[in-house]
């Protein structure tokens, strides 16, 4: 039978309208974006120029204010390394969370070794960061703060309008990593204060390698240095030839999920309950890491007491799902965010995390539900019978 995929917080497919959108521009309309001179170069301006209207617009903000990238990752290191170095004068002290994508951690890690102050704010246990912990976290050289929208593992929402708020009346940049939130969440730059926002295509059934930051240009105009040189593309912020179908295909994916934003919503949270409901009736221990309001629709992140789940998924093959431990070694640690939010190193390892998405069904849910609970139990039977188990 078909493998059920069940891990959309880390990638998702292409959706077919996103590719067809995207597919002439590999082929007949195939020219660089920066080519003045001919209507090659004039048509694939053009639909750069709309794509980034359609992603501007889905966030509240102008085209001018959008710089696009290879992805969340790069929009992150641009927007924390490029805002920080040139504020340098202005300050040496910035404010993370621990539950940030280690995209954000690791830049804070660089600057950190460039001689700035790194200050990781710790989240409550249901994973959220609060604007009062941000406001207390604050100082006279505080530059710049980065707190994610929706966290990727447990799903947990963030007060980014309050904090974008607290930032902006003390003249200190703030940057949201919103990779996990854009298109499903209402996101409005310019109304809250936001003045760097990183997303990324894959996240949202665009295709992999495309990203955009925005850059806000007024009030303030917020300047960046570059991290690559080069033809001066995307105002000077982001140097190299533009990839056409990637920012056609990251406009078309912005189209499809604004437009089918409500009704999606509402389906994935009912979907998600029903798997939630399901699991706890065949194994009644179980604890769900994140809030269960105020939560990313379609991601659940539950624990299984005394069962592994690196063992639960290596007894259900059917099932695409993870444990959303960082796997940058061989060693599988367990998750920085579970373990931010205060749970033990067991149990970090014995939660999963499930991402439902666009072409999930309810078939698929009923299915992976009895899977899951049949791993449970294999699992915990040959650990009782070695004398391990709860
Ligand atoms: C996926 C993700 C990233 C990284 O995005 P890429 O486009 O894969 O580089 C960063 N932050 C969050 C919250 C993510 O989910």
């Amino acid at each position: 039978m078909k493998p059920i995929y069940l891990d959309h917080n880390a990638t998702t497919p292409v959706d077919p309208r996103v590719l067809e959108a995207m597919l002439p521009f590999f082929t007949e309309d195939f020219g660089n974006a920066a080519s003045r001179s001919h209507v090659f170069g004039w048509k694939a301006e053009a639909a750069v120029t709309a794509a980034r209207e359609t992603v501007a617009a889905a966030l509240g903000a102008n085209a001018n204010e959008i710089v696009f990238t290879s992805g969340a990752t790069e929009s992150i290191n641009l927007a924390l390394l490029g805002a920080a170095r040139a504020r340098r004068s202005r300050g040496t002290h910035v404010v993370t969370a621990a539950t940030e994508h280690k995209a954000g951690l690791d830049t804070c890690r660089a600057l950190e070794s460039e001689g700035f102050r790194v200050t990781v704010l710790a989240p409550d246990s249901e994973g959220r960061v609060s604007a009062a912990s941000v406001e207390a976290a604050l100082e006279p050289d505080t530059t710049l703060v980065s707190v994610m929208a929706a966290n990727n593992e447990v799903g947990a929402l963030n007060p980014i309008s309050d904090i974008a708020g607290l930032t902006k009346a003390r003249g200190i940049l703030f940057h949201t990593d919103a990779a996990q939130a854009f298109g499903k969440l209402p996101l409005d730059v310019h109304a809250w204060g936001i003045d760097l926002l990183s997303i990324s295509g894959h996240k949202l059934y665009g295709p992999k390698g495309v990203g955009a930051l925005f850059v806000r240009a007024q009030n303030p105009r917020v300047r960046l240095l570059p991290l690559q040189h080069g033809g001066g593309h995307e105002r000077g912020m982001r140097s190299g030839t533009l990839d056409v179908p990637g920012i056609v295909g990251l406009g078309a994916a912005t189209r499809i999920a604004l437009a089918e934003r409500s009704a999606e919503t509402a389906r994935l949270t009912a979907l998600r309950d029903r798997l939630l409901e399901g699991l706890r009736a065949g194994i009644p221990d179980l604890f769900v890491n994140g809030p269960l309001e105020d939560r990313l629709p379609g991601n659940l992140n539950v624990g299984f007491p005394g069962t592994p789940a690196d063992d639960v998924m290596a007894h259900m093959r059917d099932v695409a799902v993870s444990t959303g431990s960082a796997c940058s070694s061989n060693e599988p640690e367990p998750s920085h965010v579970l373990l931010a939010m205060g749970r033990s190193a067991e149990e970090a390892k014995a939660s999963l995390r499930f991402g439902l998405g666009r072409f999930t069904t309810p078939e698929e849910i009923e299915r992976a539900t009895a899977s899951v609970i049949r791993a449970v139990d294999s699992v915990r039977t040959l650990r009782k019978e070695v004398g391990l188990g709860p």
